[in-house]
């Protein structure tokens, strides 16, 4: 399962916003996005005019990069939402929300998607009590999401719970801190998901 392990930082820089792809960095004055809030390269600091395609273009790969996903993955997710009834956009996030990584990343057991991805690849995570190690896997109302028994020890985890407060409220999810589990009560509604997205012009991007 393929993965991108390039550097992060510049990936909030090119999509001007703050993706939050460190943990406890993004929220110290380390954060490169506050330091040097323009794009990347050689060029960042000059004029940049988008066309009508180029921020459709922006919008839809902020959104997989801020969900850690590939192109191909993206689009079949965009193509699963497209024949759902509802709104197209809104079934989009819906599907990036329900990923097993992003709950497991919700619930703050993770303090980024990639290292709840990585919890997930390697074993510590169980899904209504079985084990499930694919990052991917769409979760579903009433699942109970877990820490296996022997993972409850790794520090990590612990640290990100304490300090999940600062991500703020998810209303979909009812997390039980000290046994390490959380429940979906409900799929996530548009106005759970707070990061300025307009995915809208996902939609237009590739209904073109
Ligand atoms: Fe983005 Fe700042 Fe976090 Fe780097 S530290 S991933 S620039 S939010």
């Amino acid at each position: 399962m393929a993965r991108y392990i390039g550097p992060v930082c510049k990936l909030c820089r090119r999509e001007n916003l703050k993706l939050f792809l460190k943990g406890d960095r993004c929220y110290s004055d380390k954060c490169a996005f506050d330091r040097r809030p323009y794009p990347p390269g050689q060029h960042g600091q000059g004029r940049i005019k988008f066309s009508e395609y180029g921020v459709r273009l922006r919008e839809k790969q902020k959104v997989r990069r801020l969900y850690g996903i590939f192109e191909r993955q993206f689009r079949r997710y965009f193509h699963f939402a497209d024949s759902e009834k509802g709104v197209t956009g809104e079934n989009l996030l819906r599907y990036l929300e329900r990923r097993l990584d992003n709950v497991v990343y919700r619930m703050g057991f993770a303090s980024t998607r990639s290292e709840a991805r990585q919890l997930v690849r390697h074993n510590h995570v169980l899904v209504n009590g079985k084990r499930v190690n694919i990052p991917s896997y769409l979760t579903r109302v009433n699942d109970t999401i877990s820490i296996r028994e022997r993972s409850k020890k790794i520090a990590r985890i612990a640290e990100s719970m304490e300090a999940v407060e600062r991500r703020g409220p998810v209303s979909w999810l009812e997390l039980d801190k000290a046994s390490f589990s959380g429940v979906i009560k409900q799929l996530p509604a548009r106005d759970d998901i707070t990061m300025p997205i307009q995915e809208q012009m996902i939609v237009e991007f590739y209904s073109r």
